[in-house]
């Protein structure tokens, strides 16, 4: 297995731009996954590890390697499509064995080692079904077994869950989480669902219009946001903005449109040039850290009016109107009475939650 490093790459199309100075290392063996929303650049990033764009600048090495000049079939990635690009007139067999034919493997070791991939993705006795005959769940695990089959050092999957529908998505996003911590093969994954990446992931590179946002554990790019793009892309957030009128070692005060917030100030999350006294903030709250408050005054105890309450029996979830912000929580359902539209209610924001983005 393999690492990747991409180093300062940057990518144009004539006059347009594709991605902007790229620069990351992923380690081997890890599952690395490129998020963001359509024509951010995920794919462009892709293409040229696998060796399908050439860089407009900047290298690209596996291990200690440069692979920036090799062409494609000479880089050992193997690559999982959206559409799956599978043979239709083929067999299954046929299809995952492909890659070993071109690769001039023996007849017999290309059937030892199909029938093997053919075991780990669950495809044993499918063997001589045409691809039109199988379901788009096999299909899948078809193209996943031909990249795999040629024991790649590196495994590249651009959004291969897309075309399934939402149930078999979230189990086939287990299948190949197992394979990949089975296999320890350096993967590289695009998506646009951030549930996807969230789940799967070891660490996750955020990207909007060409340009990376954030890279981090999916922990940090949930709970450290480094900005409004990411705060809001990843799950649903409150974003808040208000003005610093204190600062006392890793404590915060921050004037908000409803009153003053104690922060909690994390050394590794904070942006902290920005955490100064007079300096406007724009503050991450996610809605499941929020507590509706028994009393209504106290530390980050915040009073609102509730516009919409919602419950799905597991939990309660308010939409407060909170001074001049609106204030989502989601809690667990503890058995009180629902609070109705219109009805005063006081929301307690604990200081570890409040996250500083931007
Ligand atoms: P999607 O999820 O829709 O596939 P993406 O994040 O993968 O989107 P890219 O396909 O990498 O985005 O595209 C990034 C940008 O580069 C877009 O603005 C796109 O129009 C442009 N682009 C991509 N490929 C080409 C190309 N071959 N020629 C010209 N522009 C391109």
């Amino acid at each position: 297995m393999s690492s990747v490093t991409l180093d300062h790459v940057h990518k144009r199309f004539g006059t347009a731009k594709g991605v902007e100075d790229v620069h990351i290392h992923i380690e081997s063996g890890e599952f690395f996954t490129f998020l963001g929303p359509s024509g951010c650049g995920k794919t462009t990033t892709l293409r040229m590890i696998a060796g399908f764009y050439y860089p407009s600048e900047g290298n690209i090495r596996f291990g200690s390697q440069d692979v920036t000049d090799l062409p494609p079939h000479k880089r050992n990635t193997g690559m999982v499509f959206q559409n799956y690009a599978l043979f239709p007139h083929m067999t299954v067999f046929e299809n995952i064995a492909f890659g070993l034919q071109v690769r001039k493997v023996s007849k017999t070791e290309a059937k030892e080692r199909v029938e093997r991939i053919m075991g780990l993705v669950r495809l044993e006795g499918y063997g001589e079904r045409r691809i039109d005959q199988l379901s788009g769940g096999q299909q899948q695990r078809v193209a996943l077994a031909r990249a795999l089959v040629i024991e790649p050092q590196i495994l590249l999957l651009d959004e291969p869950l897309s075309n399934l529908d939402a149930k078999l998505r979230e189990e086939t996003r287990f299948e190949i989480k197992r394979l990949q911590l089975e296999l320890g093969i350096t993967t590289i994954y695009v998506t646009h669902d951030q549930a996807e990446a969230m789940s799967m992931s070891d660490r996750i590179m955020v990207m909007q219009g060409g340009v990376v946002q954030q890279i981090g554990t999916p922990h940090d790019i949930y709970h450290a946001p480094v900005n409004r793009f990411v705060a809001s892309f990843i799950g649903e957030t409150n974003l808040w903005t208000g003005t610093v009128v204190a600062v006392e070692g890793d404590e915060v005060q921050v004037r908000t449109s409803s009153g003053q917030l104690l922060c909690g100030l994390r050394k590794n999350a904070s942006p902290l040039s920005r955490i100064a006294v007079g300096e406007s903030v724009l503050m991450s709250i996610r809605p499941e850290s929020i507590q509706e408050s028994l009393v209504s005054e106290g530390e980050n105890v915040v009073t609102g009016t509730v516009e919409m309450a919602e419950f799905t029996g597991a939990c309660v979830n308010y939409v407060a109107q909170v001074g001049s912000e609106p204030l989502r929580s989601m809690s667990i359902n503890l058995g009180r009475p629902i609070k109705q539209r219109g009805a005063s209610i006081g929301m307690h924001i604990p200081k570890e939650s409040i996250y500083f983005a931007e």
